[in-house]
């Protein structure tokens, strides 16, 4: 698994994605972010923002309402981040016998999934991404399958029992909870009650390396079917990326599943990541992981400097049909601020029409009288 597309799947991104590339990278960008440096992310730039205020030239009343206005930007685009309809990437794999699937992803049945978040509503979301297929794993609750939908949705159930999230794929049936409720020894025995059942299970992130660290040969030597190496929750993300090696590294010895779980509760229009999964192999060369770089990353950076880093992360990854967008609107922009208005001339698309042809005809008209100001 690594961070760049292997060359045998294609991230398709929407024309209209591309064409609004600025909007569209950093919603996915702030989508991305662990818990932690989401947080310093919000701080630093609120502070940044209500500061900048602060230092503009006018009024003092003038520079009070941009300290209070400008740091709501910042939480205009996150809540645009989870909310915001708009076109999103898609994974296509050149080979059409893999099967792009999700492992763990819940409905409004959880508690804290998404109100009126539906099977429907679940399986668009993942057709969108170029999911064919998603297992349904709410919390504690077994989804049976037999729903038609846009995409295979397939029988599963997401276990909490002790200091552990164990995902549980295939003939699920309701367990016993407080039976695996009591320690570390107890909880490990799941694995087998869910082999009884016919179903597998895998260790979920973040609980298995904050709580659990320590157990993972007890993990192997219960049976458990496999780990998440990558889990898009803000929890999920802050997982290291030297971590993740030692998971790959157990797993393969002892050819166990390796999975990305988008673990979507109906939040976010983006997941960090897709599985290949191959019907002709089994445990760990049976799936595949493909990820997005700036999710990858997360573990890897000091939460105090998201602020800079997360944007830094965000252009590091631009493709170059997303790099001719951005540079496109940056020249629009420029040229916008660039040409003086009349007196009197409101702001809005009309100016920019016009700079737009001045520019063009190299038809300049006579200074104005007064300096000019682009506020
Ligand atoms: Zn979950």
């Amino acid at each position: 698994m690594t961070g760049a597309p292997p060359a045998d799947v294609d991230l398709v991104r929407p024309t209209l994605y591309t064409l609004l590339a600025p909007v569209s990278n950093v919603l996915d960008a702030l989508t991305f972010l662990s818990r932690e440096r989401a947080i310093a992310f919000l701080v630093t730039w609120v502070a940044a923002l209500a500061l900048w205020g602060l230092l503009r030239r006018g009024s003092r009343r003038r520079r009070l309402v941009a300290a209070a206005l400008a740091p709501l930007a910042v939480i205009v685009l996150g809540a645009g981040a989870v909310l915001l309809p708009r076109p999103v990437p898609r994974l296509v794999a050149a080979d059409s016998t893999l099967t792009v699937i999700d492992y763990h992803a819940h409905t409004a049945l959880s508690h804290d999934g998404r109100r009126g978040w539906t099977l429907a509503d679940l399986a668009a979301w993942h057709a969108a991404q170029g999911f064919g297929a998603s297992y349904v794993t709410d919390h504690n609750l077994v989804f049976n399958g037999g729903v038609d939908t846009l995409i295979r949705l397939l029988p599963g159930v997401e276990w909490s029992v002790y200091d552990q999230h164990i995902v549980a794929l295939g003939n699920v049936a309701p367990i016993e909870r407080g039976v695996y409720g009591r320690d570390t020894r107890a909880m490990l025995g799941l694995f087998a009650e869910l082999h009884r059942q016919g179903a597998i299970g895998l260790a979920s992130l973040s609980e298995y390396w904050r709580q659990h660290w320590g157990d993972l040969d007890g993990f192997v030597a219960a049976g458990a079917d496999g780990f998440e190496i990558v889990n898009c929750a803000p929890r999920g993300l802050s997982f290291p990326a030297a971590a993740r090696a030692r998971v790959l590294r157990l797993a393969e010895a002892h050819d166990l599943l390796v999975v990305g779980a988008s673990d979507n509760h109906g939040w976010g229009k983006v997941t960090c990541v897709w599985n290949l999964s191959s019907p002709s192999a089994h445990g760990y060369r049976s799936n595949r992981v493909i990820a997005r770089p700036i999710a990858l990353a997360q573990g890897e950076w000091q939460p105090w400097t998201a602020a800079y880093t997360q944007p830094w992360l965000m252009l590091a990854g631009l493709s170059w049909s997303e790099r001719s967008s951005w540079l496109t609107w940056i020249l629009v922009i420029l040229i916008y601020r660039a040409v003086p208005r009349r007196e009197g001339d409101p702001p809005g698309i009309g100016i920019l029409a016009r700079s737009l042809s001045l520019k063009i005809l190299r038809l300049r008209r006579p200074p104005p009288p007064s300096p000019a100001s682009t506020d």
